[in-house]
């Protein structure tokens, strides 16, 4: 085996170097496909087509790791120090948290990781395969040695193929050769030492199609092609982390750093100034640090960020780079595709035109079985010599297929060409025999730039014909003649055509235009300059694109949220607005075409395109503008796209949006998130997903870091006041512990709140760290400090000793903690609703477990021992719950007074 290998890897095979049929002979495969059974029997043999993973750490690796941290440090030296003092609880306690910091540590990289190995399964590419002689979609590792592989533009390179066929192909292969200017592909070898730049019959793995379409053989995958023998690794998985996140990083460590300063300060001044003894200071100090120190913080939010990609994920919204997370939150509007994302995308031909008629086509999803009717009275195909015509083209000009399974039609390819199949089948129309009979020479693939298509087709008989499809505009412009009744040609009736096709686009049907041309059997390439001009009209079609149902309930949802909807669409600007109006656009009925736009200076077009919710006629260069032109208004832009064209604007808006299914792998590369569904309701799902995880990672923050600066305040105001410490330094560690494992965590599973897509969209650069929240740290942190103080006071008051005064403290602080997480839970709205209090499993679950160890640490005696606590009496833990209360009823009402005042 090994030996195997290295042989190849002397003398490799120059496939650039052979012909197409000695490349073919070599793979023992031919240009028709592998059979499925042979497909399996290579995987077995070559393995999957994909590149090795780079070796993970190991489990105890990645544990180690979490005590690489200067907080650790500092803790293991006062572990030590403590233990050379012979303190020997406080060495435990500190070593404890210290452990289960790693331990939460350890977990929480574990689930970040699971969060991106998703995501990075769900966008494993695909590859469009010939097996059994059909055209299938399977995935990109199931390829082998021999498949014949389709590319079209914006697909991204399978494997490494020996091409055979190329229209116009054109490969961007910068990846492998660092040259970004797109190069174009033939089919004839080139010589054997030519550089991998100039290898031009060969496409290589990983590289980006930007045009045209060709046909390859698979000679090299996984490991062995160009790309595997560069990087030999799957790109490193992304760390989770996002602007703001990252920020928070950095913001800890130097507030670290700070609160050590302080404490250095401090235990000077107690020792120098305020002649405490040594050891008291030096574990009061130690405390003071654990205490301020928010040592969690930064594993909680990427806890919350962990989640935040899993939710979205469960709603078929994968964020390929995570700062679009925070950016989806902000969104102000969303600039979208109509066919497939708002529509269903599941045509079906419900109208044909020719030059008398107008027929209506009954039927039932894609099965190729229908009645024809002419006002409402069944009619035989046969009766209209033009149907068959228009049946052919329709037939010809199209690169879809249909599949039946367990008695249901499915397409394979663009749903709008697979129901020209099932229209041809309504006409009793052989598509099989037809595509067989007329072989195709040459194609002009379909580009939205264009908005058609053309194929040069011959028969055996010597006769050829170029068929062409498109929009009506646009073949209409090309047209001289049309098709009569009896089949000959007739001047064309442009009047006629253009009223009927604007008639059945108001119905909201998407028409499309048939052509032909003959041409002289010697043709066999197809130019643009072929279908300039001299075509004959054969009819028009009128297919029907149902809304989606939950796309309404979407766009509805926006417009509560403050989003606005803006539709941005190829089709006619009657069918724009027709579908516009059904999906409850805001304004649907002024619609801007691409022409209007090319019309406008920019200046113009930023005015307009505030009050315009429908594009239509547009081309992906249109898109780049619209983006642009609403960022300059200060807006956040989401912007859906699918083609290859459409990566400038995916690009350019500040959250670009891929289809997952329909969309190039171009797109995809470009966008921020992925839609797995296609679906315009995934896409408002994101936003309040979005919005959610930056509630929740604010939630974090304005739990943990007033909860800290309580905890240090009390320390800090009584060492300074020289009191004694109302809560002692193990005190303080245990309850840093105890709730940095519960409290802390919980609101990372906060669940969005109602009033999330209620709200308008956060103002994008809105800083976190607001006044709002220092002003939030200053009160919460009082109020503990009063709180902590004056049940203290009370207790030596009443003649208690100093441990039962301390227990009361303790308690208090920890209860005021519980209560600040109830009031957090719900910072946009009330606390006080039922849904608020009955809160969620998580909340409840650490809740409960706090209130267990906090029974454990007062009543049970060996832990009294531990931590010098006394038995708190029953009418004192009502009081302490009361306190817990009282806490919770002032900034409650605060928080109240101040959101009636914002409205
Ligand atoms: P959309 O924004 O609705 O996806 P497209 O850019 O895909 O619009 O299509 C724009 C127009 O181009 C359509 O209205 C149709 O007239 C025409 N068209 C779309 N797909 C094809 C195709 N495969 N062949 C020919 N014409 C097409
Ligand atoms: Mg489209």
């Amino acid at each position: 085996m090994r030996k195997d290998r290295d042989k190849e890897k002397e003398a490799p095979t120059e496939w650039h170097h052979l012909s197409t049929e000695h490349a073919l002979k070599r793979q023992q495969a031919r240009m028709t496909g592998l059979s499925q059974h042979e497909a399996e029997q290579r995987h077995a043999k070559y393995g999957p087509n994909r590149l090795p993973e780079a070796a993970r750490r190991s489990a105890l690796m990645r544990f180690l790791q979490q005590f690489h941290n200067i907080l650790i440090y500092v803790l293991l030296g006062s572990a030590t120090i403590t233990a050379l003092l012979n303190h020997w609880m406080d060495t435990g306690v500190i070593l404890a948290v210290v452990f289960v910091n790693a331990v939460i540590g350890y977990l929480q990289e574990g689930k970040a990781e699971k969060a991106m190995d998703a995501i990075r399964h769900m966008l494993a590419p695909q590859a469009n395969v010939i097996r059994d002689g059909e055209r299938i979609c399977i995935k990109g590792e199931q390829l082998v040695p021999g498949d014949v592989v389709l590319l079209e533009a914006g697909d991204k390179v399978p494997a490494d193929l020996r091409l055979f066929t190329t229209h116009g192909l054109s490969v961007q292969e910068a990846i492998l050769t660092g040259e970004s200017v797109p190069v174009i592909k033939h089919i004839a070898a080139v010589a054997a030492d030519a550089p991998l730049g100039d290898r031009s019959c060969m496409a290589f793995s990983g590289t980006l199609v930007t045009a045209g379409q060709g046909q390859g053989l698979v000679v090299r995958t996984g490991a062995q092609t160009e790309i595997g023998r560069i990087s030999g690794l799957l790109s490193e998985v992304e760390t989770l982390t996002t602007p703001l996140v990252a920020q928070m990083g950095v913001f800890a460590k130097w507030l670290t750093i700070l609160i050590l300063l302080l404490a250095a300060l401090l235990l000077a001044f107690g020792y120098f100034v305020a002649h405490y003894p040594f050891t008291e200071m030096f574990l009061a100090v130690v405390g003071l640090s654990v205490a301020a120190i928010p040592e969690g913080l930064p594993a909680v939010l990427t806890i919350t960020l962990a989640i935040g990609v899993q939710a979205m994920a469960r709603r078929n919204a994968i964020v390929r780079r995570l700062p679009a997370i925070e950016t989806l939150g902000s969104v102000s509007v969303i600039c979208t595709d109509k066919t497939g994302t708002l529509t269903r995308n599941e045509m079906m031909v419900a109208s044909v035109l020719d030059h008398w008629h107008m027929f209506t086509i009954e039927g039932d999803g894609y099965k190729p079985e229908g009645t024809l009717l002419l006002e409402n009275s069944p009619v035989f195909p046969s009766e209209h010599h033009v149907l068959e015509e228009l049946a052919r083209a329709a037939t010809l000009c199209n690169d879809a297929r249909l599949r039946e399974q367990d008695g249901v039609w499915h397409v394979e390819g663009d749903p709008m060409e697979g129901a020209l199949l099932a229209l041809a089948g309504k006409m009793n129309m052989d598509v099989r025999k037809e595509q067989s009979v007329w072989t195709r020479t040459d194609s002009i693939p379909f580009d939205s730039k264009y908005r058609f298509m053309a194929t040069l087709n011959h028969d055996h008989d010597h006769h050829a014909f170029i068929f062409v499809k498109g929009a009506p505009e646009r073949i209409l412009a090309m047209c001289d003649n049309q098709r009569s009744a009896d089949g000959h040609t007739e001047a064309l009736d442009y009047t006629y055509w253009n009223t009927k096709a604007e008639s059945v686009a108001a119905l909201g049907q998407r028409v499309l235009a048939f052509a032909v041309k003959s041409v002289s059997p010697e043709h066999t390439v197809l130019e643009h300059s072929d279908v300039e001009d001299s075509l004959t009209l054969i009819g028009m079609t009128g297919m029907i694109d149902p809304p989606r149902p939950e796309a309404i309930v979407a766009v509805a949802e926006c417009h509560q949220a403050g989003i606005r909807v803006k539709m941005i669409t190829g089709d006619h600007a009657k069918t724009a607005a027709a579908i516009g109006q059904r999906i409850g656009l805001q304004n649907p009925d002024k619609v801007l075409t691409g022409a209007d736009l090319d019309q406008m200076e920019d200046a113009t077009l930023s005015q307009s395109v505030l009050d315009c919710d429908i594009f239509a006629r547009t081309s992906p260069e249109h898109k780049l503008r619209l983006v642009m032109a609403l960022q300059s208004h200060g807006m956040t832009v989401a912007m859906t796209g699918d083609g290859v064209n459409d990566a400038p604007a995916l690009k350019r808006s500040d959250a670009g949006i891929a289809m997952g299914r329909k969309g190039s792998e171009a797109a995809k590369e470009a966008a921020e998130l992925v839609l797995a569904d296609d679906n315009f309701a995934s896409i408002a799902a994101a936003v309040r997903e979005g919005r959610t995880v930056y509630d929740n990672l604010k939630k974090v923050i304005s739990w943990t870091l007033p909860t800290n600066a309580g905890e240090a305040m009390t320390i800090i105001l009584a060492l300074l006041l020289g009191m004694t410490l109302p809560i002692t330094p193990v005190q303080i560690l245990w309850v840093n512990l105890i709730t940095a494992v519960t409290l802390g965590i919980a609101l990372a599973f906060e669940p969005t709140e109602p009033t999330t897509m209620r709200r308008p969209p956060r103002p994008r650069h809105e800083p976190l760290l607001s006044g709002h929240l220092v002003w939030h740290i200053v009160l919460v942190s009082t109020l503990f400090s009063c709180g902590v103080f004056g049940i203290y006071h009370y207790a030596v008051g009443q003649g208690y000793p100093i441990e039962l005064a301390r227990t009361m403290a303790l308690n208090t602080l920890v209860v005021m903690e519980i209560f600040q997480l109830f009031f957090i839970r719900n910072i946009h709205g009330t606390s006080l609703t039922w849904d608020a209090v009955k809160g969620t499993k998580v909340v409840w679950a650490v809740v409960l477990a706090v209130t267990v160890a906090q029974f454990a640490i007062t009543y049970l005696p060996p832990l009294q021992t531990v931590f010098a606590t006394a038995p708190i009496p029953f009418w004192d833990d009502v009081l302490i719950i009361g306190i817990g209360i009282a806490l919770f009823v002032i900034i409650e009402t605060e928080k109240q007074i101040r959101l009636a005042i914002m409205r």
